[in-house]
């Protein structure tokens, strides 16, 4: 049954429910404690008589265990239902079911989950929380901190936000809390507290004001510098924002092209070529967007085919590479670089690009810092990637809580195991 410390006492299979009962008790060392502490305390009263937890299915068979649940006098925390050793504290699932539930959530899809276990998805969400407030009442997180990372991810549509904080140097997310302000940032940092504030030597981020005062304040020994990977995002979005000038440009010019039925094209129908180039454009994005080393060669053709024909856009996919490629070089070579960068940008007549110089300039020392301190852009990279699919698989979930549990669970270096595997 996956169960310690615990008396089987018979089990009975319930046909008509199709249901394994194990009727249990603690064993006597374990009996008769606080359900919050833990500590032995005198027994109250029988509580509310007999009750069930869902335990791991026998097989097929979904099973349960069933015990007596008394009331215990605490003297820090008044009457409440003694602990069980299967369970936690308010739970109705034991223990092994809730670490199976966790491994789970971390490795599968949230239907692998939900039909494997045979619970609701919200269930999940109450099942991850309790168990990640269990690992970070073990664990001490915050110690040994030198060099942060501080991002921002949205999820439910971009409406909410959660300010995430990584360890550059253990790869790992340390921390998560739901907001998009100083206070959400300074409740990281309190949490830090003032001695282990004053050891932090570096702090990336992206460049956000809410997120820099704070740092400014609160860690007065750190270097700020610009997370590489969220200025070539910059890039990239001046980038887009090129592309769907031209898509719309195109789409004007097809508007007044003669409407074609479906099927293929009648020998001699007139051309469209307004139509043809949107639809060259909107499939062109994943070309532009791409590490040209990367590129299939269909993107490949479809960039020479922006290069040949649509100059300033091809301009700004210069001007992004050009960005991205300055965080390949030594410090010194960045330095130079960055200022022709900024020069050209300035230059090209593409107001996104010469709105990101601006922006470049503002953050100038930042990002050469980041370059200098080999702050690579890497972890906030791939921390960003997966924190977004997990945000995807988060849809559901009443709060943020469950939110951040699964993304600490499966990121923050402390993953669950499955039970009776060491
Ligand atoms: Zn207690």
């Amino acid at each position: 049954m996956g169960v310690q410390k615990t008396v089987i006492e018979r089990l009975e299979y319930d046909e008509d429910a199709e249901l394994v009962v194990a009727h249990v008790r603690p064993r006597s060392r374990a009996r008769s404690r606080c359900g919050v502490c833990g500590r032995p305390c005198p027994g109250y009263d029988a509580g509310a008589g007999r009750r069930q937890w869902r335990a791991l299915d026998l097989g097929t068979i979904r099973a349960v265990l069933e015990a007596d649940a008394p009331r215990v006098t605490c003297r820090e925390h008044g009457v409440v239902v003694a602990a069980v050793p299967w369970a936690r504290h308010d739970a109705g699932h034991t223990y092994a079911f809730d670490e199976t539930v966790a491994w789970l959530a971390t490795q599968s899809s949230k239907s692998t989950v939900t039909a494997l276990m045979r619970v609701a998805w919200r269930t999940v969400g109450s099942i991850i929380t309790r168990v990640w407030a269990d690992v970070e009442a073990g664990t001490d997180r915050l110690e040994g901190l030198t060099r942060l990372g501080i991002d921002e991810i949205s999820y439910k549509r971009g409406h909410k936000y959660l300010v995430v904080v990584v360890d550059h140097d253990a790869r790992r997310l340390v921390w998560a809390g739901p907001g998009r302000d100083k206070a959400t940032v300074s409740g990281f940092f309190d949490l830090l507290g003032p001695e282990r504030c004053a050891r932090i030597t570096h702090v990336s981020a992206d460049g956000a004001e809410f997120i820099d005062a704070v740092v400014a304040a609160k860690c007065p020994n750190a270097v700020r510098v610009a997370d590489p990977f969220h200025v070539v995002a910059w890039a990239t979005d001046a980038l887009d924002e090129v592309r769907r000038e031209s898509w719309n440009d195109a789409r004007k010019l097809a508007r007044g092209e003669p409407k074609r039925g479906p099927g293929r094209p009648a020998a001699g129908a007139p051309p469209r070529p307004g139509s043809q180039r949107a639809a060259a454009l909107k499939g062109a994005r994943y070309a532009l967007w791409k590490n040209p080393e990367d590129l299939t060669e269909g993107q490949a053709v479809k960039l020479a085919w922006v290069a040949a024909t649509d100059p300033r856009l091809h301009r700004a996919y210069l001007l992004k590479e050009g960005l991205r490629l300055i965080f390949r070089m030594t410090h010194v070579e960045a330095a130079v670089a960055l200022d022709r960068w900024v020069s050209w940008a300035r230059r090209c007549q593409i107001p996104a690009f010469v709105k990101l110089a601006k922006s470049i300039v503002k953050h100038r020392a930042r990002i050469l810092a980041a370059i200098e301190h080999h702050l690579s852009n890497g972890l906030v990279e791939s921390t960003n990637t997966k924190l977004r699919l997990i945000t995807r698989m988060a849809f559901g979930f009443a709060s943020p809580e469950p939110l951040i549990a699964l993304a600490l669970l499966s990121l923050g270096g402390h993953r669950p195991v499955l039970p009776g595997r060491k």
